[in-house]
C-alpha cells in the first residue's frame, strides 16, 4: 500500500496526465474548486452515472427518471427551508482579507475577540465575529438585477424531484410506495472547498426519493441503506474502505428523522460521499404550505389520504467517481519495473478494450485495424501502434483498460489474437471473429 498522503498526489497527476480531471479554466490558471473532466474521465463518470440509472430506473418498476431544470422558482428555496438555513458561520480577517469557518480548528482563541489570531496572516484582534454566509449561488433572471429577479442555481437536485411529485405520479400512474431518481449538476458556494474533486462549487448529484405511507418509512430505510451498500459493493470498490455513520442527534438537519452516511477511507481520512435519509414529510408538506397546492396521496384500497414520507438517497457523481478511481490506484513491481493500475471494475471502464498490431509490418496494422473498427461498434475501444508493446501496456494499464488485444505473426496464419487481462497479466488465445462474445461476456456484471 502506498503512504496516504501520495495516493493523493499521485492520483491528481495521472488524473491530469492521462486525461481524466483538469482544473477548470486552467489557462486562467484555474477557478477555485471547480474541475473539469477530460477523455477518459468523462466516460468513467459517465459509466457510473448510466449504472446507477440502470439499477434504480431501468431494472425497478417502482422507480420514474426526471431531469428537472437548475433553475427554479425561488420560493421553492424558501419552503425547502435553503433561504433561511443552508448557511455556515463564518469569520473575515479585517487585515489580510481572508475568510474562515467559525470552527476552522487553525484559528487560535474566539474569532471576535482582541486574543484570537488570524491562522493566514498571524494578525491578533482582527478576527471578526461568526456570520452567517448562504452556500446558495444567486443570479438573477431577466433584463433587472434587481430583488424580484434574484433565482438561485440549485444546492441539491433533490427539490425539482418534490416539486413535481403530483406530475410525475399522475402521467406514470404509478402507486406509494414509489421513487423518483434524477441525475443532475448542484451548486454550492462552499467556503472550504479542496482535496481534489472531494469538494467543489458545481457537482453531479444522483438523488433517488422514495414515497412512502408513513408508519413503514423505517423499513423502507432500512431497505434503501442495505440496497445502496451492495450497489456500491457491486460497483467494485473493496468492502473494507466502506462503512455507515449515522448522523447523532447534533448532525442530523432539521428535517430527518434518521440519516446515514456511507463513508470512504479516503487519503485523507473517513469522509462521505452518499447519504441514506428519512426526510419524514418535511418537504412536500412545506411544498404544500408554500404553494398551497395538495400534495397528499389517496390511497384507493383503504382510501385514506396522507401527505408521503420520503427516503432520500443521494450520492455525489464526482464524488463516487472519485472514491472508484482513488480504490482502484495501484502500483506494483512487475518484473523488476513499476506498474500503474487502475484496477476499475471492468463494466464501468472509460476503455474496454484496446488492439495493438505488434509489430508496423506484415499486414498487422490492416488487420488490427479491421479487429478495431469491428470492436468499437460493441464497446468503447482504442487503437494503438506507437512505441514499443510494453509501453502500449502500460499505458492502459493507468487508463484502467482491462482488455489488451495484440495483433502478431500467428494471427496473420490462424486467425488468433492474443488477449491481456490487466488484472492478472495472463495472455490467451481468441478467434478475432468471436472476439466481442468473448470480451461481452467478460465485461458482464
Ligand atoms: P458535506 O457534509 O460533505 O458538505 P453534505 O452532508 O452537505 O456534504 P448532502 O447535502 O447530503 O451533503 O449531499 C449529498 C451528496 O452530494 C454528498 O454525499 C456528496 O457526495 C455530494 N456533495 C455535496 N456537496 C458536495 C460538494 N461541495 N462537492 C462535491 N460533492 C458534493
Amino acid at each position: 500500500m502506498l503512504p496516504t498522503d501520495h495516493l493523493m498526489e499521485k492520483l491528481v497527476s495521472l488524473a491530469k496526465r492521462r486525461g481524466f480531471v483538469f482544473q477548470s479554466s486552467e489557462i486562467y490558471g484555474g477557478l477555485g474548486s471547480v474541475w473539469d473532466y477530460g477523455p477518459l474521465g468523462v466516460e468513467l463518470k459517465k459509466n457510473i452515472k448510466e449504472r446507477w440509472w440502470r439499477s434504480l430506473v431501468h431494472e425497478r418498476d417502482d422507480i420514474e427518471g426526471l431531469d428537472a431544470a437548475i433553475l427554479m422558482h425561488p420560493k421553492v428555496w424558501e419552503a425547502s427551508g435553503h433561504v433561511a438555513g443552508f448557511t455556515d458561520p463564518l469569520v473575515d480577517c479585517k487585515h489580510c482579507k481572508n475568510r474562515f469557518r467559525a470552527d476552522d480548528p487553525r484559528i487560535k482563541g474566539t474569532p471576535g475577540e482582541p486574543t484570537a489570531q488570524c491562522p493566514v496572516c498571524g494578525s491578533k484582534g482582527t478576527l471578526t465575529a461568526p456570520r452567517m454566509f448562504n452556500l446558495m449561488f444567486k443570479t438573477f433572471m431577466g433584463p433587472v438585477e434587481e430583488a424580484a429577479a434574484v433565482v438561485y442555481l440549485r444546492p441539491e437536485t433533490a427539490q425539482g424531484i418534490y416539486v413535481n411529485f403530483l406530475n410525475v405520479l399522475q402521467s406514470s400512474r404509478q402507486k406509494v410506495p414509489f421513487g423518483i431518481a434524477q441525475i443532475g449538476k448542484a451548486f454550492r458556494n462552499e467556503i472550504t472547498p479542496g482535496n481534489f474533486t472531494f469538494r467543489t462549487r458545481e457537482f453531479e448529484q444522483m438523488e433517488m426519493q422514495f414515497f412512502v405511507k408513513p408508519g413503514t418509512d423505517q423499513e423502507w430505510f432500512e431497505f434503501w441503506r442495505q440496497e445502496r451498500m451492495k450497489w456500491l459493493v457491486g460497483l467494485g470498490i473493496r468492502p473494507a474502505k466502506l462503512r455507515f455513520h449515522q448522523h447523532t442527534k447534533d448532525e442530523l438537519a432539521h428535517y430527518a428523522k434518521d440519516a446515514y452516511d456511507i463513508q470512504y477511507e479516503f487519503p485523507f481520512g473517513w469522509q462521505e460521499f452518499e447519504g441514506i435519509h428519512n426526510r419524514t414529510n418535511f418537504d412536500l408538506s412545506r411544498h404544500q404550505e408554500y404553494s398551497g397546492k395538495k400534495l397528499e396521496y389517496l390511497d384507493a384500497a383503504t382510501n385514506e389520504r396522507f401527505i408521503p414520507y420520503v427516503v432520500e438517497t443521494s450520492a455525489g457523481a464526482d464524488r463516487t467517481t472519485l472514491v472508484v478511481m482513488a480504490d482502484a490506484y495501484h502500483e506494483e513491481d512487475v518484473e523488476g519495473e513499476k506498474r500503474v493500475v487502475l484496477r476499475v471494475h471492468p463494466a464501468i471502464a472509460p476503455l474496454k478494450a484496446a488492439v495493438f498490431p505488434l509489430v508496423n509490418k506484415d499486414g498487422m496494422p490492416d488487420l488490427a485495424r479491421r479487429i478495431y473498427d469491428d470492436l468499437r461498434r460493441h464497446f468503447n475501444a482504442f487503437f494503438d501502434d506507437g512505441g514499443s508493446i510494453g509501453r502500449r501496456y502500460r499505458r492502459q494499464d493507468e487508463a484502467g483498460t482491462p482488455f489488451g488485444i495484440t495483433v502478431d505473426g500467428q494471427t496473420t496464419q490462424d486467425g488468433t489474437v492474443t488477449v491481456r487481462d490487466r488484472d492478472t497479466l495472463v495472455q490467451v488465445r481468441v478467434a478475432a471473429d468471436g472476439l466481442v462474445g468473448y470480451l461481452a461476456e467478460r465485461l458482464r456484471g
